[in-house]
């Protein structure tokens, strides 16, 4: 895989080119097969950073071509001798040429979506900035994916009051199948990384939580995963990040959803937050994430489920199958919760699944070796909120976690 930067004027032009090795189809780190639609990409800075150190740029560019490479990766300028060994030990690619001194940085900022996740982190950290990534069109990719609104999302960012920038990208645009999206989770932080030396960032904080962390959250499908290649510190992606000068922060990783969600409400930004891109004057009410959502928010705020999807529906047909389920551990606590559950889309998971209140409180704490893998600088802070607002799991809690997937609760 050969990569290639050009840049002017704010924008960053990616180009790459694969060796003969390299396949059009890929799995990325979380092992979801990802078919590449194009070799191009760009990304629109709000201003124009100036020089940018070469392992950020190689980083950024890792971010969008790792599912595709298989033997090595050429990028278009020296990498510290850091960076490539750890693209190397990670990946298993060779990387180069090698060559310069690794970068450093001190400053944080957080990586924000305007979903609750997010919200809960910029609720941690009141003083500390916004990057967001705006989906924009590619130009020469069609755009079969128009009802997602990027646009609203960005405009809710702009009205959060806090220090933010905007970063455009087409990105996600080279992916072909299963539909556009991130490569690697990770190229949602490209404009922080294009950004990271104007902004001295020495960290970026992300809203993965407990579920995405430690439960094998997103396509990995419960079980317990302390080693998580995408977000453990010692996993490739971490030890990649912290080559750049760059560390992976994750505030919320030791609390599930429901904590998020309850942080998010409970903060200034409630009425910015927004996990639907389908609607323009609110979520959409009708798609999977809204009714997954929907329990969570039940269940903190002890109502009924206000939906007007019933079991019949698409969305909500793996609620009738038996576990395991993505996410099953908020599905376990909103069953356990919301008043009238046997009346609703999750009447026969709640059945199957039989969670108490009781088998699901430790969703409601902070998992302690969650804050220790939190970088020094910013530990100490993260640490005082969780035991202020939050609290901590009981060895028996946490034994909850470090056994999920392997044996059955006491439900
Ligand atoms: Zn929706």
């Amino acid at each position: 895989m050969r990569v290639a930067w050009t840049a002017g004027d704010g924008l960053r032009h990616l180009a790459f080119r694969l060796d003969a090795e390299d396949g059009i189809t890929g799995p990325c780190t979380d092992g979801q097969p990802l078919k590449m639609a194009t070799n191009s990409c760009r990304v629109e800075l709000p201003y124009e950073p100036g020089e940018t150190h070469p392992d950020l740029l190689a980083l950024t560019a890792w971010t969008v071509v790792a599912p595709w490479t298989r033997r090595r990766v050429v990028f278009d300028r020296p990498v510290s001798p850091e960076f490539a060994a750890a693209i190397e030990e990670g990946w298993g690619i060779e990387a180069g040429p090698v060559g310069g001194s690794p970068r450093s940085g001190r400053g944080l900022a957080i990586s924000y979506s305007g979903g609750a996740d997010s919200a809960a982190v910029a609720a941690m950290l009141p003083d500390v900035p916004f990057v967001h990534f705006q989906r924009v069109p590619h130009p020469r990719v069609p755009n079969r994916w128009a009802h997602y609104r990027s646009d609203t999302l960005a405009r809710l960012v702009g009205r959060t009051g806090r220090e933010s920038v905007t970063v455009r990208s087409d990105l996600e645009f080279v992916l072909a199948e299963p539909r556009p999206g991130y490569p690697e989770h990770h190229a949602v932080a490209a404009g922080s990384l294009l950004l990271a030396d104007e902004l001295d960032l020495g960290g970026i904080a992300f809203g993965y939580e407990l579920g995405s962390r430690w439960l094998g959250g997103g396509r990995y499908l419960h079980r317990y995963t302390p080693d998580n290649p995408m977000w453990a510190p010692h996993g490739a992606w971490g030890r990649a990040f912290a080559a750049a000068g760059v560390r992976i922060v994750l505030p919320v990783g030791g609390v599930s959803e429901a904590v998020t969600m309850r942080l998010a409400l409970g903060s200034p930004l409630r009425e910015h937050v927004r996990w639907c891109l389908r609607g323009t004057g609110g979520p959409c009410g009708t798609c999977g994430k809204c009714l997954y959502k929907e329990l969570i928010q039940a269940a903190i705020e002890r109502r009924p489920l206000r939906t007007s999807i019933t079991a019949d529906r698409g969305v909500a047909r793996k609620w009738q199958r038996p576990p395991p389920y993505g996410g099953q551990e908020m599905i376990e606590y909103g069953c356990a919760r919301v008043p009238g559950i046997e009346d609703t889309a999750f009447a026969k998971a709640a059945a199957f699944l039989g969670a108490t209140e009781e088998s699901t409180a430790w969703l409601d704490r902070c998992y302690p070796p969650a804050v220790e893998e939190v970088p020094a600088p910013w530990r100490e802070r993260v640490r005082a909120f969780m035991a202020a607002e939050v609290g901590f799991m009981s060895e028996d809690e946490a034994r909850r976690v470090e056994t999920w997937g392997t044996v059955r609760g006491p439900s």
